[in-house]
């Protein structure tokens, strides 16, 4: 499988050249060269696989010319095997037609486990072959630094140091991160701000010898291989509900646009998909897209689901692409517009494509605290608040009834992560599940480190030290 940029500019690259290279030269996204497509029998042929076997055929077209398929399958199995539920991602039925897809059983109980501890996996096989290693560097607020941490605990060929905003995380996301005592990862809590964090993060690889030096490298969300991760449990849970035979829709409480993205990746390969519904909070720029083609910017403002406190969707550039009939030149023009003037000008024809697939909703925090609520008292369920937005988004759409299509709305977070939202809709703290209880007396290791740019990179050298040694 070949890859080009949405720009059209960077060179054409194998999986294993995207999966290493993250953004392409020329600003843009990578995408298949070809949509890789499945006829429903081969579809059905994929009925009752386990979840790690059926997540493997469903990626094999991807990773074709780099990775065997038997070695692909060894890294899904493995990726999985860790995770607290036996179905990986287990359907749930919530009412006649509506279901939930529960992608938060992995390490750190958030959906990017589900293509994060692939992803990891990946990048040392690719890396054995080419018998190189890399350091990845990162800044979080809290929860993707601990995905990326359970992701490159222990690989081979991968080093690891995540910055925080010391002082300012959560005790369970600090924790989540500082008790991974693996000797390739690297836990530094600087003295500032999240901004802070991401400001000596973009130093680093601009400091082009210490960046070839370390082989930096990043795991960020614009990187194809998570979007190939995530296609597969869309396909098992539409599968489960009678596709091919069957038409189901999708409800994905979304940020950066990477999760629903993957559900339109499965529809384009032929899984028969109605619809996609996109759920917003507050920050609701692709809700107004979706409704009246205005993206334009506004300044994001904190709310119940902070994974989807976001105004620009990096990934929704892929989508933009195909909506522009794949002219880099114009996906090009068109995102530098929208960098320079906060308003992207779709045309008509593509915005009217886009609408006849994608339905957006949002959501504010009463509203979202209201859903959590009503769900516990309708069928005692606990959905947290990135999940409620979803699953109010997908009530809003069978609403409108289209009989018939069931919907899948995705669980992105276990409430347990988001405890003071949960109490403040139900009045209940739920626990942490078994494998984590003993989070708080585990030992922890980080180094603080003042906002120094020389002083950090100091402490990434010795990390990659520690394990190359
Ligand atoms: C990252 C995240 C999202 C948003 O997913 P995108 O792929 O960025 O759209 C939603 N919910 C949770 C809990 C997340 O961690």
């Amino acid at each position: 499988m070949r890859y080009v940029s949405t720009r059209g500019l960077a060179p054409v690259r194998d999986f294993a050249g995207v999966l290493l290279a993250g953004l392409a030269e020329d600003g843009g996204l990578y995408v298949p060269e070809t949509w890789p497509s499945l006829a429903p029998a081969e579809w059905r042929a994929l009925r009752g696989l386990p979840y790690a076997d059926l997540a493997a055929r469903v990626m094999a077209p991807f990773t074709e010319g780099s990775l065997a398929p038997e070695a692909l399958q060894g890294i899904c199995r493995e990726a999985y095997a860790g995770f607290g539920h036996p179905a990986v991602a287990p359907l749930v039925q919530l009412e006649h037609d509506l279901f939930l897809c529960e992608l938060f059983h992995g390490p750190t109980l958030a959906f990017k486990d589900m293509a994060m501890q692939v992803l990891g996996r990946l990048f040392d096989a690719v890396l054995t072959a080419q018998d190189r290693r890399v350091t990845i560097v990162g800044a979080t607020s809290g929860d993707t630094g601990s995905a990326a941490i359970e992701a490159c605990r222990d690989r081979a060929r991968v080093d690891i140091v995540i910055l925080h905003p010391e002082g300012r995380t959560s005790e369970v996301q600090r924790r989540q991160m500082t008790t991974v005592l693996s000797p390739n990862v690297g836990n530094l809590a600087v003295a500032g701000t999240f901004d802070d964090c991401q400001d000596l993060v973009k130093a680093m690889f601009a400091d082009v010898p210490f960046r070839a030096e370390m082989g930096l490298s990043a795991v960020n969300s614009i990187n194809w291989a998570r979007i190939a991760a995530q296609i597969p449990y869309y396909v098992a849970s539409a599968l489960a509900l009678g596709a091919p035979d069957r038409e189901v829709a999708f409800a994905v409480p979304t940020g950066n646009f990477g999760n629903v993205l993957a559900a339109w990746a499965a529809r384009r390969m032929g899984l028969p998909v109605r619809a996609l519904i996109v759920g917003s909070n507050r920050n609701d720029i692709l809700a107004r897209f979706l409704a009246a083609n205005d993206m334009s910017v506004r300044a994001v403002a904190p709310s119940l689901s902070p994974s989807m406190d976001i105004q620009v969707s990096s990934n929704f550039e892929r989508l933009l692409f195909e909506l522009l009939g794949r002219d880099g030149a114009l996906t090009d023009a068109t995102m530098k517009g929208f960098r320079a003037g906060g308003r992207m000008e779709v045309p008509a024809a593509a915005w009217r494509e886009a609408t006849a697939l994608f339905s957006g909703f949002s959501l504010d925090d009463d509203g979202t605290l209201a859903e959590i609520r009503r769900l516990h008292d309708a069928c005692g369920y606990l959905a947290d608040p990135h999940s409620a937005v979803g699953i109010a988004a997908a009530r809003a759409w069978l609403g409108r009834a289209r009989e018939g299509v069931p919907v899948v709305a995705m669980a992105t977070a276990h409430p347990a992560k988001f405890p003071d939202a949960i109490a403040a809709a139900v009045g209940l703290r739920p626990a942490l599940p078994a494998r984590l209880a003993d989070l708080y007396e585990r030992p922890e290791r980080y180094r603080s480190v003042p906002r120094d740019l020389a002083a950090v990179e100091q402490l990434v050298r010795a990390t990659a030290r520690r394990n190359a040694g």
